[in-house]
Parts: C-alpha cells; sequence; structure tokens
C-alpha cells in the first residue's frame, strides 16, 4: 500500500467523525432551539412543550439514520474502490510481464530475436556499423534426448551466461534467437582480427566442459560472422551472411568459425540448385541411358550393351555421371534413378535382337540392402525382360560395408541366372576372398591397365586372367581404344579374355542411335 492509500484510510473515519459530530451538533442545535424559532419565524404553530427526553429521541434518530447512511455507501464505496485499486494493479504487473516476455527470452533472460532484430534495424537504419555472430551449439539435439529436457534448459542457460560474459567483455549484446542459436551483435566498427579474437575466444569458451549432468566432450559451438561495412545492409540479409557462415562450419566439422564469403554461398546456391535440378530430373526421366557395345573376343561380335547414365538437361547439354551420380548418391536417390534406367533400358532393349543382354551399374548402398534382389527380380518381371539377359555390375567398395547382406544378396541374383560381375577390377581391394567366396561370375579389368604407356601392366592383366580361368570366370577388359589397334584386341583373345568394351567398339549412345539392333537388322549384319 503506497503512503497515498494509507493516509487516505486513515481519514475515512475521521471524516465519518466530523460528519456525525455535525449532525448531532445540528439535530440538537435544531430541537432545542432553531426549530421554536423558525416555526414561529414562519408564523407556524408550534407546541413547545416536548419533554426534554423526546427531543434527545429525535436527535438520536437523526443520528442514528445519518449514521446508517453514511456508513453503508461509505463501506459499499470503500469496497469498490479496494477492488479497482488491486485489478489496477493486476492489469499493470500483467503489462509488465508481457512488455518483459516481448522483449527478453524467458529462459535464458537474454534478448529475443524481435528486439534483436529491432536493434540491427535501427542501427542499419542510422546507417551505423553492426557485427553480428550467428553462434548454433553443436550436438545439442544429443544433450536434449539422451539427457532430456530439463538438463538441455540448463546447458542453455550456462550458454546464455556465458556469452553474456563474452558481450560485456567486447561491449556487444547477446541474443537467443530461439531453440539453440544465440547472438552476439556487435553496435560499433571492429576490425577484422577483432572479431576473430572474439569468435575464437567464444568457440574457446563454449566448448570448455559444463558443470553438472551433462556430457563435457559433446558440446562446442559453430559461429558464422557477418558485417554490414562488408555483407549486407539489411538486417535480415546481415542475418542470412551469418547463417550460411555459420551452416559452412557445420559442413567443416564444426566448433569453428567463418565469416561470411559470397563466393561460398555462390557455390552454395548452385549446389542447392543442382540438387533440386536433379530431383526433378530423376521423376521425369530426365536420366537416360546411353548404351556402350560389350563384345565377346575374339570375334569381336556385340553380345550386349553396358547401362551408362547420361542427363539430358533442359538447356541441351548432357551431363556425365560424374557430374551428378555423387550429388544423386548424397541425396538417396541412387535407387530411384537406377528403377528408371532399368525401365527405360529394359524397353529399349526388348526391342533388340533377344541374344544382346543388359549389364546395369548398382551402386554399393543397393548391394547391400535386403530388399534389392526381390526389388530388381520383380522390376524385371514387370519388363518381361529374360533374367539370363541382365547382369549387375558391382564395386568392391560395395562388399565392405555389409558383406554378409552383399553375400545373400549376391547369391540371390546369381541362382535366378542373373549375371554379377565385378567391376573395376585391379584398382581397388581386389581381394581373393571376395573372388572365391561370393557368387561373382565376371572380372572386369579396369581400364587404366591398358591406358597409353601403360605396357608394363600387361603380366599383371595375365595374371588376372589366369586367376580367372582357375576360378572359372569369365574377364571383360574395359578401355580398349582406337590405339590399341592391332595388337590388345588379339592379345586379350590369345590370353583367355572373354569380352572386351572401349571406344574402339563404340561409345556410349543412346537407345535411338542403336536400331541396328533391333530383331530384323541385327540378325542380317550376323547373318
Ligand atoms: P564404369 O562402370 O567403369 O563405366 C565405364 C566408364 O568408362 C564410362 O564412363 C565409359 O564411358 C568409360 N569408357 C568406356 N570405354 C572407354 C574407353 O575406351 N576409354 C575411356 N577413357 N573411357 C571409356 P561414364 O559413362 O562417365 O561412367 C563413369 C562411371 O559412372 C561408371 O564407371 C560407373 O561407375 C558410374 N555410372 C555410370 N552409370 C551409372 C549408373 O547407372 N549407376 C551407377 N550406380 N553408376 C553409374
Ligand atoms: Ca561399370
Ligand atoms: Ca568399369
Amino acid at each position: 500500500m503506497t503512503d497515498l492509500h494509507r493516509r487516505n484510510a486513515c481519514r475515512l473515519p475521521v471524516l465519518i467523525m466530523i460528519a456525525l459530530s455535525t449532525v448531532v451538533g445540528l439535530s440538537t442545535l435544531w430541537e432545542f432551539k432553531l426549530e421554536a424559532w423558525v416555526m414561529h419565524w414562519l408564523a407556524l404553530p408550534y407546541d413547545a412543550d416536548f419533554e426534554d427526553a423526546e427531543r434527545w429521541r429525535f436527535v438520536l434518530t437523526a443520528t442514528g439514520f445519518s449514521l446508517i447512511s453514511l456508513i453503508i455507501p461509505t463501506v459499499l464505496l470503500k469496497r469498490l474502490i479496494t477492488n479497482t485499486r488491486s485489478s489496477y494493479h493486476r492489469l499493470k504487473q500483467a503489462q509488465a510481464q508481457t512488455e518483459t516476455l516481448a522483449t527478453y527470452d524467458s529462459l535464458s533472460g537474454l534478448i529475443n530475436r524481435r528486439i534483436f532484430m529491432d536493434m540491427v534495424r535501427n542501427q542499419l537504419g542510422l546507417r551505423r556499423p553492426a557485427a553480428i555472430m550467428l553462434i548454433d551449439l553443436d550436438h545439442f539435439k544429443a544433450v536434449n534426448d539422451q539427457h532430456g529436457h530439463a538438463a538441455g534448459d540448463v546447458v542453455l542457460v550456462e550458454i546464455a551466461r556465458r556469452l553474456e560474459a563474452i558481450a560485456d567483455d567486447n561491449g556487444g549484446i547477446a541474443a537467443r534467437l530461439g531453440g539453440d542459436e544465440f547472438c552476439l551483435l556487435f553496435l560499433n566498427f571492429k576490425h577484422q582480427t577483432e572479431l576473430c579474437q572474439i569468435a575464437e575466444a567464444a568457440v574457446l569458451e563454449l566448448s570448455a566442459p559444463l558443470s553438472g549432468a551433462v556430457e563435457p566432450s559433446a558440446l562446442g559451438a559453430t559461429i558464422g560472422v557477418s558485417r554490414s561495412w562488408t555483407d549486407a545492409q539489411d538486417a535480415s540479409a546481415l542475418l542470412h551472411c551469418a547463417d550460411t557462415a555459420m551452416y559452412r562450419g557445420k559442413k567443416d566439422g564444426r566448433s569453428t568459425y567463418n565469416f561470411y564469403d559470397s563466393e561460398y554461398e555462390k557455390q552454395r546456391r548452385n549446389q542447392a540448385d543442382l540438387e533440386l535440378a536433379l530431383k526433378r530430373a530423376v521423376e521425369a526421366d530426365e536420366i537416360v541411358p546411353y548404351f556402350q557395345p560389350i563384345v565377346a573376343l575374339p570375334s569381336q561380335e556385340v553380345v550386349g550393351f553396358e547401362v551408362l547414365a547420361r542427363w539430358l538437361k533442359a538447356d541441351g547439354s548432357t551431363a556425365t555421371p560424374a557430374d551428378f551420380i555423387p550429388v544423386l548418391e548424397r541425396l538417396g536417390l541412387i535407387p530411384a534413378m537406377t528403377r528408371s534406367l532399368i525401365r527405360q533400358a529394359c524397353r529399349a532393349a526388348n526391342r533388340w535382337d533377344d541374344r544382346l543382354r543388359l549389364s546395369m551399374n548398382v551402386s554399393a548402398a543397393m548391394v547391400t540392402d535386403a530388399q534389392f534382389p526381390d526389388q530388381l527380380l520383380e522390376q524385371l518381371r514387370q519388363e518381361q525382360f529374360a533374367f539370363h539377359r541382365f547382369e549387375v555390375e558391382i564395386t568392391e567398395e560395395a562388399l565392405v560395408g555389409n558383406l554378409d547382406v552383399a553375400r545373400q544378396n549376391l547369391s540371390k541374383l546369381h541362382e535366378h541366372g542373373i549375371t554379377v560381375a565385378l567391376d573395376d577390377f585391379g584398382i581397388g581391394y581386389s581381394s581373393l576372398y571376395h573372388l572365391t567366396r561370393l557368387s561373382i561370375d565376371k572380372i572386369k579389368i579396369d581400364r587404366s591397365f591398358f591406358e597409353l604407356g601403360q605396357t608394363d601392366h600387361l603380366p599383371m592383366v595375365e595374371a588376372i586372367l589366369g586367376m580367372a580361368r582357375s576360378l572359372k570366370m569369365q574377364v571383360t577388359a574395359e578401355g580398349v581404344e582406337e590405339f590399341h589397334l592391332p595388337h590388345l584386341p588379339s592379345w586379350l583373345a590369345n590370353s583367355g579374355c572373354h569380352y572386351a568394351q572401349g571406344y574402339l567398339y563404340g561409345r556410349p549412345k543412346p537407345a535411338s542411335s542403336l536400331f541396328c539392333y533391333t530383331h530384323s537388322s541385327f540378325a542380317q549384319q550376323a547373318g
């Protein structure tokens, strides 16, 4: 209660007492003196023989009524005033609370995103410098998942406390933007070296062990720095720059800091555009099969084709696997692309002579997926493509991840008559274990063995051919080119190599260029 309220509360009984004394005084004066005089003055009849007791009863009655008519409204009024006053007080409190909530983050007590953005906006509006350090905690989700949200809150509060200290030491302001995202804001010009020092110190400070239940090694922070005088002049854009710089740190292994770099952002945007375009390309069958002939030795007759992916882009250019396979792998889209390629390739090959086979490259992730054989068999059935005309090419790297599943998968394919070829043999692990224990029917000797001037590799090729003969496996030599003529094809044939593939026999071509392999034309050629 304020002094004013207290003074008012004391004054009320005094006022009532004064009012009552006045009533008593006036009614006494009226009854004993004034009544007679007024009646006389008004020339009205007046009975002056009243007893004093009667007169006092009148005084008491008048006083009693006055008392009631004064006290009841006063009490009611007082109660009304008290209620109004406390409602007003509560309203004021709620208003103050709302203002606090609108300004400060309730958990950390730091200023919130809205106020932070207002501050940056005002600063930039006045054309004054602002630098932002966007801080994102590393592995914070793991803290929440493993130790619960209460422990997560403790961590956030501790981080906020540390950031506040850093801000105080360097003339900055700490803010919590939400979740595990914080910011240090500097509203004065700071040289790059100074910002580096602050960011470095912050990375160090934020990765220092936390007291309490949380695993100390798990935490750290990645920081992105942007500056109004070099990067952006608009608050949202400046924050976006800091975010891009922070994202770069996350990709580079975390617990680090980066300044915004427009070149990097351009690359990132291109990458994002490429990813989006590739997603659409897979859905729209823009990635098409090209076919490279495989010939039998010594006849050098075409017996089948390796399917090689090509992306026919909207601008008319054609991209090769090196441009898009790694991106599709990262996006987990290789199975979708492979399904699309198998469908397109089978439909093309179904128009060809049915002695011609198809060879399909299958990624490591697919070979080690337990669903893969059934899905492939089902798709070949749907396309009415005979299993014995189909070959999968796998690389040894596919066998490193989950050898057991790979072994089961390859056995299943082999049992159904699908050929399994080990691609790029000789440059990877080239493990005898893989060759002897897995259902591998064919080896494809990597083209690097036949590169220009690499004649010293031929003894190795001979050794591979000897080993394949002992293991009863077939062999394809890859990368046979024009310059190898006339010796390599005959040498390979004489050394027991079954097949050859390379630019000498044909480059990868679209199905539309291969009409000569349709049933009738191929029969004529072969004849
Ligand atoms: P790979 O399976 O070893 O395919 C052979 C690569 O060698 C092809 O390159 C082919 O164009 C190239 N080549 C063929 N003959 C010659 C030659 O005489 N000389 C030279 N210098 N190169 C020759 P491409 O089409 O660029 O494919 C590169 C790699 O991309 C493939 O290597 C394969 O690992 C992968 N790839 C291609 N298509 C697919 C696919 O559909 N799925 C998966 N998972 N990978 C694919
Ligand atoms: Ca291949
Ligand atoms: Ca190969």
